[in-house]
Parts: C-alpha cells; sequence; structure tokens
C-alpha cells in the first residue's frame, strides 16, 4: 500500500496584469497565481493540487501549504481515501495551526490546495478522473467522503443519504446525458472592467459565435459608464444578426430561462461587483442598471455579511434582479447561513477557497436540500479545469439539475496544464474523460519552470531586462 513520503510546491505567478484580464471593481491588476503542490508517495503514485490567488500574498500560501502538508507524510493512502471526511477533519484540526484559522483565510485556502491534492491521487490510483470516482461512489460512500461537523443543523447524515439515494436510480441517465452534450457554460472575460469598448463588442461576438448565451459583466466603479457598457453588451446579446447559424434557437420564456431576464434571442446578462458597496449602495446602484436587466448582482458587499446579502436580496426582488455569492465565502458555514437566511439565489462555491472537494460536498449538498442552484466561480488560473468536476458530481448525483446552471468559463490560461478543459460548439464544458487526468489540475512542469517566483525564466527575465 502506498505511504505519503514527500512534497513540494511552487509558486506560480502569471503577468495578467499586463492585459488588464480580470480586472474588476475591487481587483485592478491581478497576476494569476498558483500555489502549487505535489505529494508523493513511495510508488508511482503523485497528487497534484493548488490554491488560487491574484499575486502578491502566493508565497505565504506555499509555506502554509507545507504546513498542512507535513501532518500527511508517513500516512498509508489507502487508510485516508477509506474516509475522505475523517481525513479532512484530521486536515483542519491541527492543535496549534488552527489558531491562526480556524477554517477561513490562508490556512483555509491552503488545506484547500492539499485537500484537493488527495483528492487527485486518490482518482488517479482508481484511473478515473476525479468527477466519475465521486459519482461511482454509493450514497454511504458520498457520505463518508464529506463532513458535516457545524452544519448538522441544516442538514444531517441521514437527510443526505435520503437525497442521494433519490438521485441513484438516474444517475446513468444524466452521466450519458452530459457526456453527450456538454454542461452549460457562462463566460466573463468578455466584461473585464479594463476593457476598452471595442474589444468589450468584439469579444461579446466572438462568445456568440461560440454558441455562449449567458454572459456576465464587470460593475461598480461608474454607475454610467456600466449603464454604457452594459446596453453596448444587450445590444449584441440581444440582436440575432450576432447568433451562431448553427445553434439552437432559444425560447426566452422556456423554464430554463425563467426568471433571468432573457432578451429576444434567449441571451442573459449577469453582473458582479466583487463586493464593493455598502448595503444601501448595492441597492441603490443596482436599480440604477434595471435597464440592461442583468439575471443578478453578484458580490453586491462584503462576503461575510450574510444579513445584509439577505437585505439586498430583498430589496431587489420587486425589480426582478437576483442575488449570486459564494467565490469568498470561506467555509461551509456562511454558506448554510447564506441558505437559512435566504439571502442569495444562486450559490457560487469555489473550488479552492473552500478547503478542498470534501467540503464543497457539503455544501452541494445543502443547496440541493434548500432548492438554490450552484453556479461554481471559476477564471483565474485552474479554477476552470476544477470546476467542471464538481458541476458535473452536482448534476450527475446531488441536484439532477443542470439545464438552469451555468458554469463560469474565461479562456486564460489553459494551455499550462496537462489535461485543460475545453469548450464544445454549443458553449458547453466537455467532460474530461481521461482516465489518468485526475482532477485536471497538474501543471506543465516547462509553465512552472517559466513562471515560477521569482526566479523562473520569464520573471528572471524582465529583472534583468531593459528598464
Ligand atoms: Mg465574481
Amino acid at each position: 500500500m502506498p505511504k505519503i513520503t514527500r512534497y513540494e510546491t511552487h509558486d506560480v505567478r502569471f503577468p495578467t496584469s499586463l492585459t488588464g484580464d480580470g480586472t474588476d471593481a475591487m481587483n485592478t491588476d491581478c497576476d494569476y497565481s498558483s500555489a502549487y503542490v505535489t505529494i508523493y508517495t513511495d510508488s508511482d503514485l503523485v497528487g497534484h493540487g493548488m490554491t488560487f490567488t491574484i499575486g502578491r500574498g502566493n508565497d505565504i500560501v506555499c509555506a502554509t501549504i507545507k504546513e498542512v502538508t507535513y501532518r500527511l507524510i508517513g500516512k498509508e493512502v489507502e487508510d485516508l481515501f477509506a474516509d475522505m471526511g475523517t481525513t479532512w477533519d484530521y486536515l483542519t484540526a491541527d492543535p496549534q495551526l488552527r489558531w491562526i484559522g480556524p477554517e477561513k483565510g490562508v490556512i483555509h485556502i491552503a488545506t484547500g490546495a492539499v485537500n484537493n491534492a488527495l483528492w487527485d491521487m486518490f482518482a488517479r490510483l482508481r484511473r478515473k478522473p476525479l468527477w466519475k470516482l465521486i459519482v461511482d461512489f454509493t450514497p454511504e460512500e458520498f457520505v463518508r467522503a464529506t463532513t458535516f461537523r457545524y452544519i448538522s443543523d441544516a442538514i444531517t447524515k441521514e437527510e443526505a443519504l435520503e437525497l442521494l439515494k433519490a438521485k441513484e436510480s438516474s444517475k446513468k441517465e444524466r452521466e450519458a446525458k452530459v457526456r453527450e452534450f456538454g454542461y452549460p457554460a457562462y463566460v466573463t472575460s468578455a466584461g473585464w472592467l479594463g476593457y476598452s469598448d471595442d474589444k468589450i463588442a468584439r469579444l461579446t461576438k466572438e462568445a456568440i459565435a461560440q454558441g455562449f448565451n449567458h454572459f456576465k459583466m464587470k460593475v461598480g466603479a461608474d454607475q454610467a459608464d456600466d449603464l454604457r457598457r452594459g446596453k453596448l453588451i444587450r445590444s449584441i446579446i440581444d440582436d440575432p444578426q450576432y447568433l451562431c447559424k448553427d445553434a439552437p434557437r432559444r425560447d426566452p420564456t422556456s423554464s430554463d430561462l425563467k426568471g433571468k431576464n432573457a432578451g429576444p434571442t434567449g441571451s442573459v446578462l449577469m453582473i458582479d461587483a466583487n463586493q464593493v458597496w455598502d448595503v444601501q449602495q448595492a441597492v441603490d446602484y443596482v436599480k440604477g442598471l434595471e435597464e440592461i436587466k442583468p439575471w443578478f448582482i453578484e458580490e453586491p458587499t462584503a462576503p461575510d455579511d450574510i444579513l445584509g446579502h439577505a437585505a439586498v436580496r430583498k430589496a431587489l426582488k420587486p425589480y426582478g434582479i437576483g442575488v449570486a455569492t459564494g467565490e469568498h465565502a470561506h467555509n461551509r458555514m456562511v454558506f448554510k447561513q447564506l441558505l437559512q437566511a435566504e439571502a442569495i439565489d444562486v450559490c457560487q462555491i469555489d473550488s479552492c477557497r473552500l478547503a478542498g472537494v470534501t467540503e464543497v460536498l457539503s455544501v452541494l449538498l445543502m443547496a440541493a436540500k434548500f432548492g438554490v442552484i450552484v453556479c461554481p466561480h471559476a477564471g483565474g488560473v485552474g479554477l476552470c479545469e476544477y470546476v467542471i468536476h464538481l458541476s458535473l458530481i452536482d448534476y450527475i448525483c446531488v441536484s439532477g439539475n443542470m439545464e438552469r446552471n451555468v458554469l463560469e468559463y474565461v479562456d486564460h490560461l489553459h494551455e499550462h496544464f496537462v489535461a485543460p478543459c475545453s469548450i464544445n460548439s454549443n458553449g458547453r464544458y466537455n467532460v474530461p474523460s481521461n482516465p489518468d487526468e485526475g482532477y485536471s489540475i497538474e501543471m506543465k512542469k516547462d509553465s512552472i519552470a517559466e513562471y515560477e517566483w521569482p526566479n523562473g525564466s520569464y520573471w528572471a527575465g524582465r529583472r534583468n531586462g531593459p528598464q
């Protein structure tokens, strides 16, 4: 039985701030970065994991990953995999490290990288992509793989079992369907705040031609400017002349699009403020954007302000605008309260702000119980590679629905991964199918050598080049 022997981390940073990629009202110069870990065993078996940051501080996460991974040295992998819920409890319960959390901030996202690396290793050992490993679990195995600590007032293990058992007999049909059609996606990369109108128009037209019908725009720096950019995007996505000729026509009144303020071509616009406002400011600002008919406002205020989100949602309901959040919700208890307080229309889990797959599974179960759809956060670097697995798990064995869901897609930096995610001609994610790709997060060795901070060839070259 393989045993964990060592690990290494890499601080990998990509110079995305040079092109304005990832810019929004809060994050104005992002260098998309990966705090990357590889866990080795005394056999050929390895596990890769990472968490995402936007530049400075990535080294702090790498240092923390080392502290967390250290506790796995000498462990038999089959013992860890037999009960991933208990393994997760062990990782988060270091009696000294937990003081610098618990379950929030750097320590938690570092734990996410480590937990994800273990899941990657587990999937590689069973020779299945991660999503397939988990959807083939029995309901009992699924429940054993997650954590219920602090959330049993919202969902018990028994309720989770019942929910999973109800979906068990139809899993095969859903798996076949999503393999054939792909998983619905939406585009964010047309609407970054730092892009010119010409670039927004060009990228929006390209996205329509690729088959997308959900588009997200960043807002929050200037209301008049947002209104102008929103009208520009609406003028393109609502105009049938730009539609992909071969794409099926969409009915804006269909159940898939109901409540999403879809335009005449069935296109949907979402807006994202990345936490810039106080609660009343959020309400006033978004009311002023009613004309561009967004489906939801994402992250209108501080990510920890559960009752604030509930207040924004209540105030915007008469305008037909919903609320989405979650990419900065730092643990399952925040999601529990967002659901209990009826604060969100859309639950946006993040694959590595939550402490890895184990904690994500608990949020998928709660969202299904509360009847809130899950549309994971992605983009950055590596997040799209991760989240397609999570949405497949949600669809095939937890919620059973995908047609109202959309998974974020941003076309940046996929070329650095050994098994990059991909989109089909209808603007949907393809299903990862290589039995050896694990959680699809293995980064190419050349990319690490080039972009490792501060001594990779790219960064060393910039330091040594003409100023
Ligand atoms: Mg966002």
